[in-house]
């Protein structure tokens, strides 16, 4: 028998789910070594620009669009729920309600763009635009947290195509108990859940070139 070499394309055979388990190694010894909030967030901001920096490692079936609605997918949650790490695939011209986390969370830009509108709450209770709306380009990191200013929404800044953001939260971010608000700044009770039943294998071990 002669073995028959199969020409498949490397991101097509293998996603380089590597990248992915290099970054929940790193944000496992970052949350072990620091509690620190303004340290999470910057070094865990560096981890997250590396993994967004190439986009050969997501898998297909976790960066499809919804014609009904923008799609959140957990790729990855800690064991303790320290983090999760989800994928957001934004349809074109796809938008979140004006939401708040109540954790940390890290936003980064694999593909696509986004626009990322802050918002701040009076005395009177009502919410209102913290400044102008922010343009984040493939491989930009924002952060949100009850800090830093956690209400805000986010849409996909392309008319006509899919975007996709990665985004790392201080919980499983899934389960978390939290709002969404109206115009007048009425909160609604929200929890998210995600999209898929399945997460990836990000344990396979890495082949070598
Ligand atoms: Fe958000």
């Amino acid at each position: 028998m002669t073995a028959v070499a199969q020409v498949v394309p490397a991101a097509v055979a293998a996603p380089a789910l590597w990248r992915l388990r290099e970054l929940v190694v790193g944000f496992g010894e970052l949350l072990r070594s620091t509690a620190d909030e303004a340290v999470i967030i910057a070094r865990g901001g560096e981890l997250l620009a590396r993994l967004i920096a190439h986009d050969d490692w997501l898998p297909e079936d976790l960066a499809q669009p919804s014609p009904e609605r923008y799609q959140q997918y957990l790729l990855h949650c800690d064991s303790e729920e320290r983090f999760s790490v989800v994928s957001f695939v934004w349809g074109p011209g796809q938008r979140t309600p004006v939401h708040d986390h109540r954790v940390w969370g890290l936003v980064g830009v694999l593909r696509g763009a986004e626009l990322e509108q802050g918002f701040t709450r009076n005395g009177l209770g009502q919410i209102l635009e913290r400044g102008p709306a922010e343009r984040l380009e493939r491989g930009a990191v924002s952060a949100v947290s009850p800090s830093l200013g956690d209400l805000h929404s986010v849409a996909n800044a392309l008319a006509d195509a899919v975007s996709i953001s990665i985004h790392v939260y201080g919980a499983n971010i899934g389960a978390v108990r939290r709002a969404t608000y109206d115009e007048h700044g009425l909160p609604k009770p929200f929890v998210s859940g995600y999209a898929n039943a399945r997460v990836p294998n990000i344990w396979q071990p890495r082949r070598e070139p």
